[in-house]
């Protein structure tokens, strides 16, 4: 049911102080860290309506993370916004296809993967920005290649024209200590590192959540994935 104008107003107002404020603490969280690297805010809208998109957009945030892909492509049939949409999601191989309509893929976690959206890409004759979505902590309800497998990713991605290899992404543990955070996200640059190393671009860095964003980008982060900060609880 489409939302009331004056409730619509009312989160805008509400979505715009918190990106004022988040946008502070990231200014400050880049001064501690001494990465000097420039931050974009993905505001997360899964589970929220298009509303949200629209708030995030008029707020000022141009970049909009959904994690499946069922639940982006209605609200890109509803939101007019021109905003980027990030597929910050596990994606299945069967819909590689979805991949083409999304500004970065940020889940790329196997060759399997890899294979169907590079199939997907060269396709459409486009390329698809991705980023390698590692799982430093080695927990096993996390998705992301282990370092073991990273190597081979990195190498496998040059046969891949379709796929333009931006980063690596990653998830930290829930409510985990600082020092174990710290660990993580470190790892996740060590990923990026290695994927310079083998001959990619990547530049970025995806990481950090309502819960941790502020230690992510004083360990690097140049993506910021946020939900609950911007729009409340799930
Ligand atoms: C939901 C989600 C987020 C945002 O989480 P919040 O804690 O609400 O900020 C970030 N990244 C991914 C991959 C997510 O699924």
């Amino acid at each position: 049911m489409p939302i009331s104008d004056a409730t619509a107003q009312s989160i805008v107002a509400a979505v715009s102080s918190r990106v004022v404020e988040v946008r502070e603490r990231i200014a400050a969280a880049v001064a501690r860290g001494g990465h000097g690297q420039q931050v974009t805010l993905v505001a997360v809208t899964k589970t929220h309506g298009p509303e949200a998109v629209s708030a995030a957009f008029q707020a000022g945030v141009a970049d909009v993370g959904e994690n499946r892909v069922q639940e982006a492509e209605s609200k890109m049939s509803l939101v007019a916004d021109p905003v980027r949409w990030h597929l910050i999601g596990h994606l299945q191989r069967n819909k590689a296809k979805a991949a083409l309509r999304f500004a970065l893929v940020h889940g790329l976690d196997s060759e399997r993967l890899a294979q169907a959206l590079n199939a997907a890409a060269v396709d459409a004759n486009v390329t698809i920005p991705v980023l390698v979505q590692v799982n430093v902590s080695g927990e096993g309800s996390k998705s992301g290649v282990g370092r073991s497998g990273l190597q081979a990713l990195a190498g496998q991605l040059h046969l891949c024209p379709g796929l333009s290899v931006m980063g690596a992404m990653t998830m930290a543990p829930f409510d985990a200590a600082e020092s174990v955070l710290r660990e993580v996200f470190a790892g996740a640059r060590a990923a990026r590192e290695l994927l310079q190393g083998s001959g990619h671009a990547a530049p970025w860095l995806s990481m950090g959540m309502s819960g941790d964003y502020e230690v992510a980008v004083e360990e690097g982060a140049t993506h910021v994935r946020l939900g609950t900060i911007l729009f409340g609880g799930r």
